[in-house]
């Protein structure tokens, strides 16, 4: 069932003492201003208990509020440049890794984040959808356990410059998926996941970038019900991830039923359909 209360007032959670709620305050890619700290603690000694607590979805909840102070409480976050949200049939606030910062990282996570939030942040749906980004296959995002996982990835061309063997991407490479034979590297397609290190520790600029973009999961979900989202075949650019994010999202709202997850509207409605009404394929 759809909790109609929850989705007219955003943000707000019951807490067990009589009267008590959470206000919890979205924060896109989970990365806040120094300002917007200390904003959010001076909301929390105000009107909370004075702890702030971080969700998993990189949110902020304060607790302790009394039930009458929510609307001021959401209306000094908003002042703070926060919304309050991520509750109810809606899209939740989108996770990124660091990987926009991070050494390993094959995309630009918070940014795609950010993005996803601005264009589609907060739209209703037949329940809820979780989106996360991670910047490469060390998948700190945990993606295929969100409805919509996305995983930054960087393919490596073996022979674009001269190799002189010295190993360094044989040793970087945890997949054992390139070997140095008679002095040349040798590449096994099969057991790469595109992580993009040996392309970086080459001294010689003799592995070149093959394509890169993000692959996407699926109909995943944690909780009650554990389930791996279904791989999408393919790498899809950055910009196009957003138009893709926004079929999906389209084909959720026409298709899913009330209360419905999205991986189970792709076992009721067919994932191969679903996937073809994003332009994707299953792997
Ligand atoms: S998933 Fe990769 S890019 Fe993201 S934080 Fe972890 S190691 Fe860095
Ligand atoms: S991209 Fe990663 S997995 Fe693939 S060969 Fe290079 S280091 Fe190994
Ligand atoms: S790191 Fe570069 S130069 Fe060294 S073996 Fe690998 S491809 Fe050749």
């Amino acid at each position: 069932m759809i909790d109609e209360k929850k989705r007219k007032q955003p943000g707000i959670i019951p807490l067990r003492g009589k009267g008590r709620v959470a206000v919890r305050g979205k924060i896109p890619a989970g990365v806040m201003t120094a300002p917007q700290m200390a904003a959010v603690a001076r909301i929390a000694e105000e009107f909370g208990d004075g702890t702030v607590g971080l969700t998993t979805r990189l949110n902020v909840e304060i607790p302790g509020v009394d039930r009458r102070d929510a609307g001021a409480v959401a209306e000094r976050l908003r002042e703070a440049g926060i919304e309050a949200g991520s509750t109810g049939a809606a899209l939740r606030s989108v996770v990124a890794c660091k990987g926009t910062v991070c050494r390993h990282g094959c995309c630009d996570t918070q940014g795609l984040a950010r993005a996803i939030e601005e264009r589609y942040g907060g739209c209703s749906l037949p329940w809820k959808l979780k989106i996360a980004v991670t910047g490469c296959a060390n998948n700190c995002g945990k993606v295929q356990l969100n409805d919509i996982g996305i995983m930054g990835r960087r393919l490596p061309a073996f022979g674009a410059g001269e190799c002189n063997g010295c190993g360094a991407c044989e040793k970087v490479c945890r997949e054992g998926a390139v070997r140095v034979v008679d002095g040349e590297a040798r590449h096994a397609e099969e057991n790469c996941v595109g992580c993009g290190d040996c392309i970086a520790v080459c001294p010689m600029g003799a592995i070149g970038v093959a394509a890169k973009g993000v692959r996407l999961f699926l109909g995943g979900r944690s909780g009650r019900v554990l389930r791996a989202g279904v791989e999408a075949d393919g790498l899809v650019g950055e910009d196009e991830a957003l138009e893709v994010v926004g079929r999906l999202l389209d084909c959720f709202r026409e298709n899913g039923l009330p209360g419905e997850r999205f991986g189970e509207m792709m076992e009721r409605v067919g994932r191969d359909a679903v996937f073809a009404a994003a332009g994707l394929r299953p792997r």
